[in-house]
């Protein structure tokens, strides 16, 4: 059986306290009106691990909680410093009362009840608002020789800085803003640097005016509700031409190479027989869903995502998704979170059905 709760919350990054301020404003009271779970060991959400060299003043645009604005004194200083600490004053501004560190394995359905099964015990609840975001599932793409590599692989979310790459050789595979952004740093103290990407990469002009979000976000919701599985939206907004970017293009940084066909113990090898010598091989290759505790609810349709209307999964009413798909931004996450919040607070009025 285990503790019950109306509403739980998995995951206490943006979405999910967005989700849980919904829900505290609607009435509900932590503990047996809703309680957030959340695997880390304090506040913060994924923000926590990001790379000491991600600064707030660089990041593409960190929107604000609903309810407390996101005003850090010295937006120089690392957002892996700054957004846990405003998270950490959220939750304790609105009393959410986060469960950490509480690590959700498995959430099986029995009748109207969802048992949400974790290292701290069993909630049993009527309503599920999942935010597990995507840093824990780092994806990595198989190519043929990767294991007879004899230098270093690693991906975006082992990046700690610079630093450990001076005077190596450094291929760098990915097309997204983490894969530019890891580059440009990279490229000032690597003995040199070759950037793969499957596609040609899509730099626009700075700022990405509000039009042009939307139909991004509206792509990717046409994805979800069909059922597909997601891509993000940071990742298909393009690249933006910052003057820092436009140097690097200037400086030869950023001339990219489509995909090798393989990997050998000393480097990549393309068809053609063209080769590069490596050192390092950086897969800033991007990020799942975090899902896997949901795969006893079968949730997944033949198209390999989970169709969502909104931020409700389309075979199950009890279950949102939020911070998935078009809502996996700060500000998307925002909306999400509160708009699922209020269909929860709709659902639970309802008789609940044997
Ligand atoms: P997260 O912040 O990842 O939070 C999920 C939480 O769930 C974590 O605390 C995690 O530990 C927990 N969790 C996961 N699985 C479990 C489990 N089984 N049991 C218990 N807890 C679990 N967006 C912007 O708008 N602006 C930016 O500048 C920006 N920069 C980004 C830079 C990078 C490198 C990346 C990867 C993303 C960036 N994004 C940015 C996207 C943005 O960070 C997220 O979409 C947003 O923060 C929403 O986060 P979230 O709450 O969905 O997930």
């Amino acid at each position: 059986m285990g503790v019950r709760s109306d509403v739980v919350v998995i995951g206490a990054g943006q979405a999910g306290l967005s989700a849980a301020y919904g829900l505290r404003r609607a009435g509900l009271a932590p503990g047996s009106g809703f309680v957030v779970l959340d695997g880390e060991d304090g506040p913060g959400g994924a923000w926590r691990h990001r790379w000491p060299t991600l600064r707030v003043d660089r990041a593409h645009r960190i929107a604000s909680l609903p309810g407390l604005p996101f005003e850090p004194a010295d937006r120089t200083r690392p957002a892996a410093e700054i957004v846990p600490a405003y998270f950490d004053a959220y939750e304790r501004v609105f009393d959410l009362q986060v469960r950490r560190p509480v690590r959700v394995s498995t959430v099986r359905s029995t009748g109207p009840d969802l048992h949400v099964e974790t290292d701290a015990g069993t909630w049993t609840t009527r309503a599920l608002i999942n935010a597990t975001g995507t840093w824990t599932r780092p994806f990595r793409p198989r190519y043929p020789g990767a294991e007879t590599f004899r230098g270093r692989q690693l991906h975006t979310v082992d990046y700690n800085g610079p630093e450990e790459f001076a005077g190596r050789r450094v291929v760098v595979v990915g097309g997204g803003s983490s894969a530019v952004q890891l580059l440009m740093e990279i490229a000032t103290v690597a003995a040199g640097t070759t950037w793969v990407t499957r596609r040609p990469p899509e730099f626009h002009d700075e700022p990405f005016g509000e039009e042009y979000g939307r139909a991004v976000v509206a792509r990717v919701e046409e994805r979800v509700r069909a059922g597909l599985p997601p891509q993000s939206v940071v990742s298909v907004t393009g690249l933006a031409l910052t003057p820092e970017v436009r140097a690097a293009q200037a400086a030869g940084v950023l001339d990219r190479l489509p995909m090798f066909e393989r990997i050998t113990p000393d480097g990549v090898v393309w068809a053609d027989g063209t080769s590069v010598a490596a050192d390092v091989i950086l897969w800033a290759t991007g990020w799942r869903a975090a899902l896997g505790h949901l795969a006893p609810l079968r949730l997944r349709g033949p198209g390999g995502g989970i169709a969502v209307d909104g931020t409700r999964v389309a075979a199950d009413p009890r279950i949102h998704l939020v911070g998935y798909g078009p809502s996996a931004s700060t500000i998307g996450a925002n909306r999400a979170g509160q708009a699922a919040a209020r269909d929860v607070v709709a659902l639970l009025r309802e008789p609940a059905a044997a």
